[in-house]
Formats: structure tokens, C-alpha cells, sequence
């Protein structure tokens, strides 16, 4: 009896294991041909080439005092002047400057198996983008159909006493995000994934059965000038459940050298790899 007992936890562990790693797929499609990584659909809008992003999530973040990831400057209090992307790759910015975008050498790996990508907007050509920044931007024009990663429940919470209900978590803002043009997602399995900036939004807070690659939205500019007029993108960022606190993780794992992610080190959920 007590052997089938363990067995069955042993069991729900794996199970919970396996569903967590790989169970989400890209929040945006190109949705025409693809040649030489380059989305070739005709329509000036829709158009989206996998992997293009202007800003990766800096694994050197640390959380203000108000319990937010903030984007870095001296002036806010956030920021190390450092960006860490997920391969190892780090940008420093100048001592004692806004180190909101820094100017730096990260590549803007996507993934392992993609070519590397230089930035094309932002702060600049030569710039390794925003300090502090829990997610990954991705390029896409104006209106591009913005996907769920996988099924679940569209956020429903208050993101202060008193403030009013909304669909996501402001995990790098004080005030709320939904301003922001945001919307999270409860996959049920101790993972959010958020998307930012969208230009409409298509989803109800608490709706439930959102099915993984339906369309949530569409993606925009909306993010106020204090955040930079970097075009339109899609802001996406995964958020971890630990002990009760929504944590930022990085869905695309960790990939640098062994134990020197400095997301390990600060006791902030760790990086998994969480793509089909
Ligand atoms: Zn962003």
C-alpha cells in the first residue's frame, strides 16, 4: 500500500516535471513563407520573422524595494549596468549613467540554433537594450496576431488593494500594467506567461479554456514615452508561482557556463527551457 501510495507521487512528480518543461510554443506566427529566417508574408502589417527581438531578459535583475522588476536607471534605483542574456553573453554600461539601455555586444541569440541577431531598433544600432528587463521583445508590426504560448486562464486580480481588476501582473511596473496594453495567462502549472504593449486585446479577465496558439490580441506601441518609443514589439515574459510570489523566469533556460547564471544566485526562480 505504501509502495502504490509513493508511486503515485512519484508519478504526479513527473508528470508535473514533463508538463512544465516544453509545453509552450511561439506567441507569434509569421504566418506566410519563410526564406533565409525572414518572413516573406506580402502584407506590410502581420509581418513576423521568428527570433528578431530588440531586447533580451537580463538575467542580472534584481528586485526593487517595491518588490518589482524595474526597468534599470540610476535614477529609479534599478539597474547592476549589466545585461546577462540567457547564453552567457553580458553588455556593461558606463558607471554612474542611465543604464536603462546599454551599449554592449550581446548578440540577441533567440535560441541556440538560430543565428544571432543584431539589434535593429531600441536605443540604438549598437545598443544591448534595457537594464533590468524581465522578458523578451520581439519584433512585430503593428497588429500582428499575438498568440497564447499554451492553455490556460486569462489573469483576474487586482494589482494593489483598492486599485481595479485587471488581466495581468506588474512584475517590473509600480503602478498597473494593464495600461500597459497587458495580458497574463495561468497555465494551471506554477507558470504565467505575459504579453505586453498589444494594440487590442481580445480576451476577458478570467475567461477561461484559452486554447495554446489562439489569438489573444494584437500587438502595438503601447508603452508610455517614459519607456522608450521603441516601435511596435511584442513584450513577452514568464512568470514563476514560488511560495506565493510571482516571480520572473527565463523560458528560454540557461545555456551559459554551469553555475555562473547569475538568476541562481539571487533567489529568483531558475531559468528552464520551456519551449516545445
Ligand atoms: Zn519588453
Amino acid at each position: 500500500m505504501r509502495l502504490t501510495a509513493l508511486s503515485a507521487v512519484t508519478a504526479a512528480f513527473v508528470s508535473q516535471t514533463a508538463f512544465a518543461q516544453g509545453f509552450m510554443t511561439s506567441p507569434l506566427n509569421c504566418s506566410g513563407p519563410i526564406q533565409n529566417n525572414v518572413c516573406t508574408r506580402p502584407s506590410a502589417q502581420w509581418v513576423y520573422t521568428p527570433g528578431i527581438m530588440t531586447t533580451v531578459l537580463d538575467h542580472s535583475l534584481v528586485r526593487n524595494g517595491n518588490g518589482k522588476y524595474q526597468y534599470g536607471t540610476v535614477n529609479d534605483g534599478g539597474g547592476d549596468g549589466k545585461i546577462v542574456a540567457f547564453n552567457g553573453e553580458t553588455a556593461h554600461g558606463k558607471p554612474g549613467a542611465d543604464v536603462r539601455c546599454i551599449a554592449g555586444t550581446i548578440l540577441l541569440r533567440p535560441a541556440p540554433n538560430l543565428p544571432p541577431m543584431t539589434n535593429t531598433a531600441g536605443c540604438g544600432p549598437n545598443y544591448a537594450s534595457y537594464d533590468e528587463h524581465p522578458g523578451y521583445d520581439y519584433v512585430a508590426g503593428y497588429g500582428s496576431p499575438v498568440l497564447a504560448a499554451a492553455a490556460g486562464t486569462v489573469v483576474d486580480i487586482r494589482n494593489y488593494p483598492g486599485g481595479p481588476f485587471e488581466y495581468c501582473y506588474n512584475s517590473n511596473f509600480v503602478g498597473y500594467c494593464v495600461n500597459w496594453g497587458w495580458v497574463g495567462i495561468d497555465h494551471g502549472n506554477g507558470y504565467i506567461s505575459q504579453y505586453g504593449h498589444l494594440s487590442s486585446i481580445h480576451v476577458l479577465p478570467g475567461q477561461k479554456g484559452i486554447k495554446q496558439g489562439q489569438v489573444i490580441g494584437f500587438s502595438g506601441n503601447t508603452a508610455p514615452p517614459s519607456a522608450g518609443h521603441i516601435g511596435p514589439h511584442l513584450h513577452f515574459e514568464v512568470l514563476k508561482v514560488v511560495n506565493g510570489q510571482y516571480l520572473v523566469v527565463d523560458p528560454y533556460g540557461w545555456v551559459g557556463a554551469p553555475g555562473a547564471d547569475p538568476l541562481y544566485s539571487k533567489a529568483l526562480a531558475p531559468p528552464v527551457k520551456l519551449w516545445k
